[in-house]
């Protein structure tokens, strides 16, 4: 079961809903990235669990959703491999720089979280 999480950028008002990092839900594994190409925040496919493969497969393990582009570099406080706390996690200020102007954005406060499978 994956999670992703309402982010906004206090500066210009850029907001995404993404992992936040590395996830793993019952189909797919993803992690969250800044596309180079476009400046968006994306979560990218890194593996796929689920057989026979579904009709969105197509969609190539690391491509940007967006433009499908794969020069990308990890974004979010997991992007490192460091393991936090849910409360940790909250209580973050700085998730990563925004990708449109490189404010640190930060959770919105209205925090909703989905659980995406
Ligand atoms: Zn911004
Ligand atoms: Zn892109």
């Amino acid at each position: 079961m994956g999670t992703s999480y309402e982010f906004a950028c206090p500066s210009c008002g850029y907001e995404a809903n993404v992992c936040g990092g590395p996830d793993t839900g019952a189909l797919v594994s993803v992690k969250t990235v800044t596309c180079l190409a476009c400046a968006e925040l994306v979560d990218v496919v890194t593996a796929r669990h689920e057989w026979p493969p579904s009709a969105d497969a197509h969609r190539a393990i690391g491509a940007c959703p967006h433009c499908e582009g794969s020069d990308s570099v990890p974004w979010g406080p997991r992007a490192s491999g460091a393991s936090l706390s849910d409360d940790e996690f909250y209580a973050l200020q700085d998730y990563g720089p925004c990708p449109k102007c490189h404010a640190s954005m930060g959770l919105k406060p209205d925090g909703v979280t989905m659980l995406w499978d």
